[in-house]
């Protein structure tokens, strides 16, 4: 398939649908668009490549920690993953062969950023301004995603160290680690993966810890030729796998991880015999040892992390960070860590991402404005007073337990009903403020006794005010069933 010129727009045109962002989220919105034969279209995307998160994380083991057989689109399937966990450049690949493979290519706008957007009740329509100028729509669909400003912690003297210092979400592969002297501040998703690539090259590493993560076995492997010749002959056969490790995540994972229950004192015991048995050292071991429950912060799942921290060139340091200088890293007890490169493994500013977004709606207010009892969303995706806009992976639609592909993709399905209300006649579709508070009410309800707020932890998952404004408290199935469909008595057509 190639775009037609009714899909893509001159730069004067009016889109009926402007997408943001060309990574999983944004070019599955823009498969269904011209499934559904909505137009014109455009995606603006600030890089010069699809992929989103996954094209900016390049950091060496950069990888999906969900089985790429469940984090992929069920309608662009692929029946040769090389791996159980592939890698990031394959799912980059992936994202490209599929963008190109359904004819995406020529309505992606790259090196456009998106910096705003101003609703025009009059017009009923958005002014968007881009560093590339501007653009009018009907509606846009953000497909920005939360993580992607990486956040670099608040240390004194952070910009005087005078090598090379990176965060993992914006490598530097200019600057040779091997025989260096490095420290990696930061042990979550990104850390537990680039710590064993960093530990095989570096001269030695320091990797300053704040709080350990629980870690499960990942037990990753090759898919042998004859399973993906099978996935490929047989298109069953794949859908049964990936229905497998969706149930999987789903009952398992979902039970275990996300509030505490008989299963999450279960994978804590699995989670220690994990770590006993690869940290025979009991005096490291203790240092790895969480002192909040799994599920709590994102369950980390690695094989090589722990074997890495035990290597003669690495050092897990505990004590807490007083101050970074030119040489290296200076801790509370006084003690001196010279170091020729910094890595910042320290994660992403989600609710700053958001907040970021530069929206002006129906009656003038700004979307941080909306927000500033926390964010929130309808089922995660609109919000009052502002028409015509849909989030995916909005507030409160990531998850601890399972792909979030499969958030993607309801969420796809309720925008698609959104604009089709908007292509039978309707000029605006806005959610009901009774509906989004009643929504958010139920959320906040099933938040209270979660594990993120139960668990004895903090975590990214929660604002300044401790609210979980990030994950969905339930299942898929339920956010399915919540979310799928649009009911209508929920919006207000104008
Ligand atoms: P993260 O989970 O937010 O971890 C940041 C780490 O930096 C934490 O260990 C944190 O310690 C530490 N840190 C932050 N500020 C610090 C400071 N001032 N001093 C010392 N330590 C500090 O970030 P991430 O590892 O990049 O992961 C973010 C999310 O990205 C994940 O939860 C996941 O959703 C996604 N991700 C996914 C994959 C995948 O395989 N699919 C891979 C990477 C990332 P504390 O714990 O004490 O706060």
């Amino acid at each position: 398939m190639t775009a037609t010129t009714h899909e893509a727009a001159s730069a004067a045109e009016t889109l009926e649908v402007l997408i943001v962002g060309a990574g999983f989220s944004g070019l599955a919105m823009a498969i269904r668009c011209r499934q559904a034969g909505i137009g014109p279209l455009r995606v603006i995307e600030k890089g010069e490549s699809v992929g989103g998160t996954w094209r900016e994380n390049t950091y060496p083991g950069a990888a999906c920690d969900v089985p790429s057989h469940l984090y992929s689109l069920s309608f662009a399937p692929k029946a040769d993953w090389t791996r159980m966990y592939a890698p990031q450049p394959e799912i980059q690949a992936y994202l490209r062969e599929t963008a190109e493979r359904h004819g995406l290519m020529p309505l992606i706008q790259f090196g456009t950023t998106f910096s705003g957007a101003r609703w025009d009740e009059a017009r009923a329509l958005w002014h968007v301004e881009t560093d590339r100028g501007p653009i009018s729509a009907r509606a846009i669909v953000s497909g920005m995603g939360g993580l992607h400003h990486p956040a670099y912690p608040d240390i004194p003297g952070r910009a005087s160290f005078a090598g090379p210092a990176f965060h993992t979400a914006a490598w530097d592969h200019a600057v040779d680690l091997a025989g260096k002297r490095i420290g990696v501040i930061g042990t979550g998703a990104s850390a537990v993966q680039v710590v064993p690539e960093i530990a095989k090259v570096a001269g030695h590493l320091t990797l300053f810890q704040r709080t350990p993560p629980w870690i499960m076995p990942k037990h990753d492997h090759a898919i042998a030729e004859a399973t993906k010749a099978r996935y490929r002959r047989v298109p069953l056969a794949r859908r049964i796998e990936r229905a497998r490790l969706f149930w999987l995540h789903e009952v398992r994972a979902f039970l275990g991880f996300t509030k505490v229950s008989k299963l999450t004192g279960q994978a804590e015991a699995l989670a220690r015999r994990h770590l006993a048995k690869a940290v025979p050292d009991p005096a490291l071991r203790a240092k790895l040892t969480p002192d909040y429950r799994l599920g709590c912060k994102r369950v980390l799942i690695s094989d090589d992390y722990y074997p890495a921290l035990r290597r003669p060139n690495v050092t897990l340091e505990t004590g807490a960070i007083a101050r970074i200088t030119a040489d290296g890293v200076i801790t509370e007890d006084g003690s001196a860590h010279d170091l020729d490169v910094i890595v910042y493994a320290t994660g992403f500013d989600v609710t700053a991402s958001f907040a970021r977004m530069n929206l002006i709606g129906r009656s003038g207010q700004c979307l941080a404005d909306a927000w500033v009892e926390g964010m929130g969303a309808y089922q995660g995706i609109t919000v009052a007073g502002f028409p015509n806009y849909f989030m995916l992976l909005g507030p409160n639609t990531g998850l601890g337990h399972n792909s979030v592909i499969s958030m993607i993709e309801v969420q796809v399905r309720h925008v698609l009903d959104c604009l089709t209300a908007l292509r039978q006649g309707a000029r605006a579709i806005e959610v009901r403020p009774e509906a989004q508070a009643r929504f958010l009410d139920r959320i906040r309800a099933r938040m209270a006794d979660s594990i993120w707020q139960a668990g004895g932890c903090r975590s990214w998952y929660l604002d300044e005010e401790g609210r979980n404004t990030t994950l969905w408290p339930d299942s898929v199935v339920a956010y399915r069933r919540s979310a799928r469909r649009v009911r209508m008595a929920d919006y207000r057509l104008g």
